[in-house]
């Protein structure tokens, strides 16, 4: 039986799992690695530590699976968005620490290029906005502060890749610098309708094209993996980001269908189709995926960047959980919220507000608060963001979703996802596999190694783990809705009216 090896390099943490041809997982090896949190707003990732860590969860995986290297027919990589790794091209190591998409350093950036022309310019190439957490202002923000740095990527020392092409670059010896089309197109520096990087672009964001790597569709031949690394060489064939990753091995390949992924941060993203749909309400256009020899199919995003990572800040910052899945029980411990409202913006907001100067409240607080109604207030924040992404995207797309598909870590919420169906008025459905992100990139391995024949194959690994229904009365809904607005309102602007 063949299989597939599927790196999923996630914010937090860095796993491999091997599915066989039926999309079943046979082992999972994951670590998490460190986060970097210099100066309040910043986030970074130290390259060589994913690099290492994603190297042995490999090992770690195939190890565990029982099964030789050469046993895998081809490699799947998915990776987190947006995250930035300038290196030298001739050593090979990374001139500064990755910059993470959540990060906030380069808000004061964004505003000068800030403009109508500007705004035009970047939504109709990009179909993304002018936001710190594309890449674009953060390889910038490397060239301009590390020693020597833009004069050497002047002269083409310097390569740029998110961690895909940076994964891609190690695991293949140096010896291959490229990225695929759903990585590339988060950069802020390529052209939705050509799907080729965009002059002037550059040209805006100074950004020498010696340093860019190739752009390639998400399943085609990236290479082989260098002998040493699972003692033989293994073709790679599948790149994909994850968010539409996700939405891909969710099997949402027809138009009109949707996934939320409630990783670190939350994704919702509607197929599209061969279409580019543009949005009036704070969603961005982004290509879903392309497969060898196909035009790419797009979608409409809605990207929040606090999701999971609210609850583990339950537990690292405000220490009153032990381990992420306590929450549930925590928050279960009270009847309803008590009036309290925890708005997430801990790094912004995303969609559909964009607002890089929010910071998170708390809001609502008497003497009878307790650690059970923050803990509740804070599964309702993530759902309440859910909430606002989806009435965005219903206006956009004038599709009426009936239902919503569920992965990431917090899926695995019961009450979480019982909130969520509360609140959206719609029915979620979350399948057996939660992997969906690792599964696939895993798919576009198999693709391209010949293990399936076409999209329409992979819609029957799809299996209803459990579905959730809105039991939740309109007016409850509106009034709580609405009261969750005026708590989003309060938390605009925060950093700019309180330095
Ligand atoms: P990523 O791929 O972005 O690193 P994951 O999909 O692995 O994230 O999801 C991790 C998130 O899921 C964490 O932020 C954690 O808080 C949350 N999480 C994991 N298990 C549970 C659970 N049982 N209940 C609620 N949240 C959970």
């Amino acid at each position: 039986m063949p299989y597939l090896m599927s790196l999923d390099e996630g914010t937090t943490s860095c796993r491999t799992i091997i599915f066989d041809e039926n999309g079943k997982s046979v082992a999972t090896a994951q670590h998490e690695f460190q986060q970097h949190f210099p100066v309040p707003g910043w986030v970074e990732h130290d390259a060589n530590e994913i690099r290492d860590t994603q190297f042995r969860t490999m090992r770690e995986a195939l190890k565990l699976s029982g099964l030789d290297a050469a046993d895998i027919s081809s490699i799947g990589i998915t990776n987190q968005r947006e995250t930035v790794v300038v290196w030298d091209r001739s050593t090979g190591k990374p001139i500064h620490h990755a910059i993470v998409w959540q990060d906030r350093r380069t808000a004061d950036a964004i505003s000068k290029y800030d403009s109508p022309e500007n705004q035009q310019l970047v939504s109709q190439a990009t179909g993304l906005r002018l936001d710190p957490y594309f890449s674009a202002t953060k390889i910038g923000w490397i060239l301009d502060n590390v020693d020597g740095a833009r004069a050497a990527a002047d002269a083409g020392r310097l390569a740029f890749g998110t961690i895909d092409s940076w994964l891609l670059w190690n695991l293949t010896g140096g010896s291959v610098h490229a990225t695929d089309i759903s990585n590339a197109c988060r950069t802020l520096l390529v052209n939705l309708k050509t799907g080729d990087w965009d002059d002037d672009l550059l040209a805006l964001f100074d950004i020498p094209k010696s340093m860019l790597p190739d752009i390639r569709p998400c399943s085609c031949n990236f290479g082989q993996t260098e002998p040493e690394i699972l003692g033989t060489s293994v073709p790679i064939g599948g790149m994909i980001g994850d968010q539409q990753s996700a939405l891909f091995g969710q099997a949402c390949i027809e138009t009109g269908m949707a996934k939320t992924t409630y990783g670190t941060g939350c994704f919702l993203l509607m197929n599209t189709g061969n279409d580019i749909v543009r949005s009036e309400h704070g969603l961005l256009s982004t290509v879903a995926w392309q497969t060898e020899g196909q035009p790419p199919v797009y979608a409409l995003e809605g990207s929040i960047f606090m999701g999971g990572a609210a609850i583990q800040w339950l537990r690292d910052g405000l220490g009153i959980i032990d381990t992420a899945p306590d929450v549930n029980s925590l928050a279960s411990s009270v009847p309803d919220n008590g009036g309290v409202i925890l708005v997430p913006a801990f790094a912004g907001f995303g969609a559909p507000v964009w607002d890089p100067y929010a910071r998170a409240t708390i809001q609502g607080l008497t003497r009878g608060s307790t650690a059970g109604h923050i803990a509740r207030a804070t599964l309702e924040g993530i759902a309440f963001q859910v909430v606002d992404l989806l009435r965005a995207m219903e206006q956009d797309s004038a599709v009426k979703l009936s239902e919503v598909r569920v992965d990431g870590g917090a899926a695995a919420s019961d009450l979480l996802m019982q909130i969520q169906a509360d609140l959206l008025n719609r029915t979620v459905r979350r399948p057996c596999v939660l992997e969906t992100t690792a599964l696939g990139a895993a798919f576009m391995a198999g693709l391209s190694a010949g293990v399936y024949t076409d999209q329409q194959d992979l819609t029957r690994y799809w299996k209803l783990d459990r579905e959730f229904e809105p039991t939740l009365s309109e007016q409850d809904r509106e009034q709580q809705v609405k009261q969750w607005h005026k708590a989003v309102n309060r938390s605009k602007n925060w950093t700019e009216e309180t330095p």
